[in-house]
């Protein structure tokens, strides 16, 4: 019995991109999936209460901090989004990228609470909190699909199958 895994993270998967697993293997990891996906709750919670504490203390006026639910979630082509509710969802695949790239990620969104938009507005906001937001979102950009439990796993010397 064989499972696909697709090894991107986007929807737009490559067809020859997918590594054919058993059951046991799917199990395990199914588990440490949601190992990652607790470490990442708990890392994207800390950040975004950094955040927040970072740009109440701005002197900047009208900035919204306040929002309803934070959930962690595993998106097939988004990084994170804001609801006009104030409901802030991230990827949890997020967890496998350099710490930068994952506060850019929490950055953008908590400034969609301000500003719900891609105006100019916006992203001066994010250029205020995080001068140097542009090369992480390049490297999303560039390496984004490396960012999945089995490639995480193989870039640590950790085989996938048993
Ligand atoms: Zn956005």
């Amino acid at each position: 019995m064989s499972t696909a895994y697709p090894t991107s993270s986007t929807a737009c998967c490559p067809a020859g991109n997918i590594i054919y697993l058993t059951e046991a293997e799917t199990k395990r990891l199914k588990v440490l999936e949601r190992r990652y996906r607790e470490k990442a709750r708990l890392q994207i919670t800390a950040r975004v209460q950094f955040y927040i504490a970072q740009m109440k203390q701005s002197p900047l006026e009208g900035i919204c901090t306040s929002y309803s639910t934070l959930s962690i979630r595993d998106q097939k082509s988004r990084w994170g989004s804001c609801s006009s509710r104030g409901t802030l969802s991230f990827n949890y695949r997020l967890i496998f990228a350099p710490p930068g790239v994952l506060d850019y990620v929490v950055v953008h969104e908590l400034c969609h609470l301000t500003h719900m938009n891609h105006s100019k507005d916006f992203w001066h906001l994010v250029a205020y909190i995080m001068p140097e937001y542009k090369q992480y979102k390049n490297w999303l950009r560039d390496h984004g699909q490396e960012l999945n439990l089995p490639e995480y796993l193989r870039r640590h010397g950790i085989d996938i199958t048993l």
